[in-house]
């Protein structure tokens, strides 16, 4: 059993998919289950409505959980026998773990404020010791802490950290050892009477009997917290494997100033969910190490933790790109229109059904996202304006391209609409015209093109009049014309 365990932020992390991705992988793989768990208890990062947010987004992926929240009629609900999956609705739950642990002697009571706590972390500073708690209230006697506790002084527990050292391994980082000394006293639960992440994560993993957490990097230095945490309940510790970091080119960790990080971002830029999945499926990773496109099946089937690189991958958006033209390569041109189409409403772009198709077939192999056919389905419902010197090729000159133009505007009046069915028809008799009267291809088919496009690079001439057909084929190549 797997969980995917987000904070509610109103969007979904590049990495936080990467995470989540892996889970299902690992789950799918061992005929296990995939928990979805909200991880709401710090007050302060509150957003409405990011859990259906995250709900919707996950949908839109196509990632299919077994337990945690969904939304079925248009509400927020759950399914699942070991809910509340949300942390904020499980706050007894919390309290009364924290009231065993105090009993047990595993953990304390603390009322230090706030100034006091920054004044121990700055001499802790000043003496070059790591940031811990001087442990100051663990000298108060019971009495004096009831006391305070019946007269409602804020405070928090703390985990009393036992001497000694941790030792546990981790699936991708091996065997790893902590002197207790070097861990702070974590606060487990604090004054608003909300647990931290650390207290929810271990009995949520516990209730909800979790074999194995695969959780981002940043984690692994909690785990020996975790660790005594598990070992105070007298509870088995899941498995653990820390994944590696997504960095930016520079090293740094990925974040919103260096670029996007939503996965809904990058869907509305015109990603498509199964390229971002292998694009975020391999950061740090490569099943068999001899390709880059893998299927969701494959990858399930393929997916191996022991392949897992302890060092940070990078969140390559030239790859990104790569990955998305092949996938978008892929989709017949069908599957393309359909893509297609949610982009062209956002934008208001309304194309004939017949034209969409001849577009999409024509620019597929051209797109490195979807939301680029906004730009250019503009060039086919209307001739965009140019600068008519860029219809002279750079082998001839102004004569030569209004000669040439006219040729071919000849030629196509003459012959019949049924020329514009195919590309390859068109191709076949336009070349073997400019053959038969001994034309130069270049002088012909630049301007030719340009007239039809307006750009200097664009689909082959052949392409272009194919999607306009005949009439609009020769209104373009005529005002073309009368430019010189
Ligand atoms: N809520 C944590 C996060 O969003 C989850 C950490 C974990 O998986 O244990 O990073």
């Amino acid at each position: 059993r797997t969980r995917f365990a987000p904070s509610p932020t109103g969007y979904l992390h590049v990495g936080g998919l990467r995470t989540l991705l892996n889970n299902y992988y690992f789950a799918r793989q061992n005929h296990g289950d995939l928990l979805l768990r909200i991880e709401d208890t710090d007050r302060e990062r509150l957003v409405p409505g990011a859990i259906e947010a995250l709900v919707k987004t996950l949908e839109l992926l196509g990632i299919d959980y077994d337990e945690g929240p969904v939304i079925a009629d248009g509400v927020l609900k759950e399914k699942g026998d070991h809910g509340p999956y949300t942390q904020s609705s499980r706050l007894p739950l919390y309290r009364e773990h924290a009231e065993k642990l105090l009993a047990s002697g595993h953990a304390y009571r603390c009322f230090c404020s706030k100034e006091r706590l920054d004044e121990v972390r700055k001499q802790g500073e000043l003496a070059k010791q790591p940031a811990k708690y001087d442990r100051c209230c663990l000298k108060l006697s019971t009495e004096e802490v009831a006391t305070r506790v019946a007269s409602g002084d804020a405070h928090v527990i703390r985990l009393k950290v036992p001497e000694g050292e941790t030792t546990f391994t981790d699936i991708i980082h091996g065997k790893i050892t902590v002197p207790n000394a070097d861990v702070d006293d974590q606060v487990l639960m604090k004054s608003d009477g909300f647990p931290t992440y650390h207290l929810a994560a271990v009995v949520d993993d516990h209730l909800m009997e979790i074999s194995h957490v695969l959780r981002a990097e940043e984690w692994l230095p909690s785990t020996p917290k975790h660790l005594m945490l598990y070992a105070a309940f007298g509870w088995t510790a899941p498995s653990f494997a820390h994944l590696p970091q997504v960095l930016n080119a520079d090293r740094t960790k990925l974040s919103k100033r260096q670029g996007d990080v939503a996965v809904e971002d990058y869907l509305k830029k015109g990603y498509l969910p199964e390229a971002l999945e292998n694009f975020l499926s391999l950061i740090g990773y490569n099943p068999t190490g001899d390709r880059e496109i893998y299927s969701r099946e494959e990858m399930v089937k393929l997916f191996d933790l022991s392949k897992v690189n302890k060092a940070g991958g990078f969140f390559d958006v030239t790859k990104l790109n790569w990955m998305n033209e092949q996938y978008l390569r892929k989709l017949s041109v069908e599957e393309l229109m359909e893509s297609v189409k949610p982009f062209l409403a956002v934008a208001n772009r309304e194309v004939p059904a017949e034209m969409l198709k001849k577009i999409c077939a024509v620019e597929q192999g051209r797109l490195t996202t979807l939301k680029e056919m906004v730009e250019r389905v503009e060039g086919y419902l209307a001739m965009p304006a140019y600068d008519p010197s860029i219809l002279v090729w750079k082998k001839a000159d102004v004569a030569d391209a209004k000669r040439n133009l006219e040729i071919i505007i000849a030629f196509l009046e003459a012959e019949s609409a049924s020329l514009f069915d195919t590309i390859a028809l068109l191709e076949a008799r336009i070349l073997g015209y400019i053959k038969e009267k001994e034309l130069k291809n270049g002088n012909v088919l630049w301007p030719m093109r340009v007239a039809l496009s307006g750009r200097s690079a664009s689909p082959s001439p052949f392409e272009l009049a194919w999607v306009l057909g005949k009439d609009e084929t020769l209104r373009r190549l005529a005002a073309a014309t009368k430019f010189f």
